[in-house]
């Protein structure tokens, strides 16, 4: 059973580039938005796990498809100041995690031009949301005992 998510409103459609949004699509273990199941990378580009947002996990990858990226600017970060940009769903336009533009420190400019995405923003290989903690009251465990 696929979801295809079909053709996307014209209300989706941001500006400039008018009308047809072209999706790359990944094979393999792949991650992918959590709302509209577009997808962004592959798990073989993960260069770490160790990172973190400040919403907990957050992946380093080589290679992000199907974003946008929003206004430069500079951060402060524990390992020093970056220049980084928002990265955007380019379907749904949700907010997955940041680009690093770069970096002033000699350590961290391998980190330069390569893309983090927020662990609790998107859907593994599996399909698995990770969640920092599980919804106490999921479907189908209505307690109505007297
Ligand atoms: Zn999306």
């Amino acid at each position: 059973m696929m979801l295809l998510p079909g053709l996307l409103s014209a209300e989706f459609c941001k500006g400039e580039d008018m009308g047809r949004l072209f999706l790359v699509s990944l094979e393999g273990n792949f991650y992918s938005c959590k709302h509209c199941q577009t997808h962004f990378a592959l798990a073989h580009d993960i260069i770490s796990k160790s990172f973190q947002s400040r919403h907990g996990k957050a992946y380093l990858f080589d290679k992000v498809v199907n974003v946008t990226v929003g206004e430069k600017e500079e951060r402060n970060l524990i390992t020093g100041v970056h220049t980084v940009v928002d990265i955007f769903c380019v379907a749904c336009g949700s907010i997955v995690g940041w680009k690093y533009e770069s970096a002033c420190e000699k350590s961290q400019q391998y980190k330069e031009g390569k893309f983090i995405l927020e662990r609790f923003k998107v859907l593994g290989p599996d399909g698995s949301l990770y969640m920092e903690a599980p919804e106490p009251n999921a479907v189908g465990s209505d307690v109505d005992d007297v």
